[in-house]
């Protein structure tokens, strides 16, 4: 090989050239601030596109998963129920808060939370007289929980659910925009989701008080008062009006950009289907997922080579993999926390042991799939 061959990213910013209109209005009317027209314009389009009441704009998706943890009082003496197979970020702030994590495993037909799970959970946690606070189930790489198995099992128990939609904007279930589905709902805009503000989220409920209030604490709560005068004690979370208006040109192009990461999932699909040990991340016929990234497993007593192998040969081809997410129950930080399987079988720490996600930017040239694809036949030969 001779040059060195540019790098391919696993998911990274796509603009449409729009966004810096937005931006340098922001600056034209110097609204270069935590507040302005478009967070108050951001705020309504994403509430439309998720199909909720309210939408509440924030620095990050963890800043969301975080406030609506507190408007939940989750807290010091609480237990929770939380997806096992998710990125950090679904919980820390809950359990920096002094809440106690109980991890619920995937079911393999969707790779998200297992219901039979949650139920062995729910009666355990019955017959101790320990309910937890809330359930927070997470859509992986885009994919929809199977809500309607998940939600009636908390909402019969009246306990509520936070739904982590940081991978899932776009995504449907049963032809409804998930992100809707729990009590409250959030989006991350991250650099390296689906859409982007470079850093960013979004707190979504059909609870107008409930985001009213999130509001208020997540700029300083401060009382309506001539003064700085504070009857408790709030954060500094909210999105800039700079970001807002990145994130304005960005959700126009969501649903091509759903289309272009579909479109990758479907090459990579063709490319590697007949392959025998490679299996993709299932689509159950109630999910549309926006295929955030692009994963599959790898079965090594069929292909001769592990996940890792594989990453390490599309990494000397300066092409970036990760393993699937590792699983919460496995993280030596929740060294302790209950965990509770599918049934006999540990899904979620069967999938971070022969999992694989490749590249699945919406930007992605047909040559960076081309290497992409090339290398893996090469090894899975
Ligand atoms: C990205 C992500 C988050 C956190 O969002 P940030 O905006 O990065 O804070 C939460 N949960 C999941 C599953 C994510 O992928």
């Amino acid at each position: 090989m001779g040059d060195i061959e540019e790098r391919v990213y696993l998911s990274s910013p796509h603009m449409g050239g729009k966004e810096i209109l937005y931006v340098r209005e922001a600056f034209d009317t110097n609204w270069v601030a935590p507040l302005g027209p478009h967070v108050e314009a951001f705020e309504r389009e994403c509430a439309a596109y998720a199909g909720v009441k309210s939408a509440l704009a924030l620095s990050s998706g963890t800043a969301a998963a975080q406030l609506a943890s507190v408007l939940l009082g989750i807290g010091r003496g609480s237990v929770f129920f939380c997806s096992s197979l998710t990125f950090i970020a679904s919980l820390a702030p809950i359990v920096q808060a002094g809440a106690v994590p109980i991890f619920i495993d995937s079911e393999p037909e969707s790779w998200n939370m297992s219901p039979t799970a949650l139920r062995a959970a729910f009666e355990d946690a019955g017959a101790e007289g320990a309910r937890p606070a809330a359930v927070v189930i997470v859509n992986l790489y885009g994919q929809s929980c199977d809500m309607d198995e998940l939600i009636p099992i908390c909402e019969s128990r009246g306990v509520p659910v936070i739904e982590d939609a940081a991978e899932s904007m776009g995504s449907l279930y049963r032809g409804r925009r998930t992100g809707s589905f729990g009590y409250f709902g959030f989006y991350s805009f991250n650099g390296n989701k689906i859409i982007t503000t470079s850093g960013g989220g979004m707190l979504l409920s059909d609870d107008e008080e409930s985001i009213d209030r999130a509001r208020f604490l997540s700029t300083q709560a401060r009382d309506r008062a001539p003064w700085y005068q504070h009857s408790e004690l709030g954060y500094n979370f909210r999105l800039s009006n700079v970001l807002a208006g990145i994130g304005r040109a960005q959700l126009e192009l969501l649903e091509r950009r759903i289309g272009e990461r579909r479109a990758v999932y479907e090459r990579y699909r063709e490319a590697l289907s007949g392959t025998p040990g490679v299996e993709f991340m299932p689509e159950p016929d109630w999910s549309r997922t926006n295929r955030w990234l692009t994963t599959l497993t790898i079965d090594p007593s069929v292909t001769g080579v592990t996940n890792l192998d594989i990453i390490a040969a599309l990494a000397k081809r300066n092409i970036e993999s990760r393993p699937v997410w590792k699983p919460m129950h496995l993280q030596p930080v929740f060294e302790r926390a209950r965990y509770y399987r599918h049934g006999d079988d540990d899904v979620s720490a069967r999938l971070f042991e022969n999992g694989l996600c490749l590249p699945s930017g919406s930007n992605l040239t047909k040559s960076d799939q081309d290497r992409v694809i090339e290398t893996l036949s090469g090894i899975l030969r």
